[in-house]
């Protein structure tokens, strides 16, 4: 639209525009009442091992539940971090978290858990100690907690960040990075950040069965990943195919719709019982 030329066009622009400011102001207020009235949910995604298709982990994902219908991260996590609201959800997801690690704990279920963390709320003074709080409220047992954080986020964060996490780490949490392969890394400053596994971002992954660059690009990575002691995850695994190279090339654990969708607490609970991969099971065959 910024292209807009001549008589008729700049009145569309400034309706547009108009619109654009007016939806943002709505998804803030009603992001605002969403965190007062705790309109959230988490779902989990299952991790499985590459090589023999158990089940090591579950991913923790965002829900929000709108009056008006569920929606996804992609439409108001990035305004929940422009506006510091994240903080407060960010809290509210971290208790979820820890609420859930106890009680799958108790139900016998002792699978580590992941959850996101943006960097407008681990730069929050309080970040940590609330983080601990929760775990200990809920006698979440650390070893269950895996951190998420971005690449970013990793090359960027302070070094009072980086003293919080080795702490968190002594107790027996983990750090994963995220996203790999988005952003901009120093591999050097990698190597510096307490970390246990590298999250190979859905992109890297996309055309390894398709492509032959695109495997050798993922075994590097998986070696590179290797060599920092650390374990590779491969996210968004879509199709046997996927599954089936990358375990080949030594990728430890994988995530995807293959392995299955995101899913409430109850279903992820069944399904975690009798795990059903339809697209993977021949993978893990024998
Ligand atoms: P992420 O951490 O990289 O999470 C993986 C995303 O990929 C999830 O999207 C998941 O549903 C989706 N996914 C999983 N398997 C597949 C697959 O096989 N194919 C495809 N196409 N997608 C797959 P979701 O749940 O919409 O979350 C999007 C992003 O929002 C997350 O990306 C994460 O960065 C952020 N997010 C989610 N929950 C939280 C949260 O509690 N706090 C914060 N700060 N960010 C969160
Ligand atoms: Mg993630
Ligand atoms: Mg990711
Ligand atoms: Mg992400």
């Amino acid at each position: 639209h910024a292209k807009a030329t001549g008589r008729g066009h700049a009145e569309y622009f400034t309706d547009t525009l108009a619109t654009e400011i007016a939806a943002r102001a709505k998804l803030e207020s009603d992001l605002r009442e969403a965190t007062q009235k705790r309109q959230f949910s988490l779902v989990f995604q299952p991790q499985i091992s590459a090589q023999e298709g158990h089940i090591v982990g579950a991913e923790a994902l965002l829900r929000w539940q709108h009056p008006e219908g569920e929606r996804l991260p992609a439409a108001f996590i990035q305004r929940a971090e422009e506006t510091g609201l994240i903080v407060e959800i960010g809290e509210w997801v971290v208790e979820s978290v820890a609420a859930t690690i106890a009680r799958w704990a108790r139900l016998g279920i002792e699978k580590r858990m992941a959850v996101n963390i943006s960097p407008r709320q681990i730069d929050h003074a309080q970040f940590f100690r609330r983080l601990r709080a929760a775990m200990h409220n809920a006698q979440a047992p650390a070893a269950l907690l895996e951190l998420e954080l971005s690449e970013t986020l990793a090359m960027t964060c302070s070094d009072e960040v980086i003293a919080a996490i080795e702490a968190l780490r002594a107790d027996g949490a983990t750090i994963a990075i995220d996203d790999f392969g988005t952003g901009y890394s120093n591999l050097a400053r990698l190597r510096a950040l307490p970390i246990d596994r590298v999250k190979l971002d859905r992109s890297l992954i996309e055309n390894v069965a398709t492509h032959h660059e695109a495997r050798i690009i993922a075994q590097a990575v998986i070696s590179l990943i290797h060599g920092l002691n650390c374990e590779a995850v491969a996210e968004g695994i879509e199709s046997a195919a996927q599954a089936q190279v990358l375990r080949i090339i030594g990728c430890d654990v994988l995530q995807g719709y293959a392995v299955a969708r995101p899913m409430p607490e109850d279903i992820f609970l069944a399904w975690a019982q009798t795990p059903r991969m339809p697209l993977l099971s021949r993978a893990f065959a024998g």
